[in-house]
């Protein structure tokens, strides 16, 4: 499925992508571990319309609308914002146990809630 993306993972902060995913989801929902995310920000067509993060661990990819285009949206001033949850889509995955989410969109709360599970 992203056979034309390269997944890196930056020296540092790293990208825009890459901070964001360490600070929103320093633990891999699926696997569990805390994860040096690779991303696959802005290489190739399917990195400019998507954010993809990957788990070096299990391999799980996911992906999100990059944040800063919603940011840069011009909203009236009147207009009382409520916060969107953010989705993130599981692109793909190496375990056979994870397979049945793959395609599936979760908000980032619901995957910060898994990565807790199971951790004092
Ligand atoms: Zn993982």
């Amino acid at each position: 499925m992203n056979a034309h993306v390269a997944f890196r993972r930056e020296e540092g902060e790293g990208g825009s992508a890459q901070r964001w995913v360490d600070a929103n989801l320093p633990t891999c929902p699926l696997c569990r571990t805390q994860s040096l995310w690779e991303t696959a920000e802005g290489s190739g067509d399917l990195a400019s319309t998507r954010w993809l993060f990957r788990c070096p661990t299990c391999g799980a990819v996911f992906s999100m609308p990059p944040e800063v285009r919603a940011a840069a949206v011009a909203e009236p001033v009147t207009v009382v914002k409520v916060p969107l949850a953010v989705l993130l889509r599981i692109d793909s995955v190496q375990r056979s146990q994870d397979e049945d989410f793959v395609g599936e969109e979760f908000p980032l709360n619901e995957l910060q809630e898994w990565a807790s599970e199971g951790q004092d």
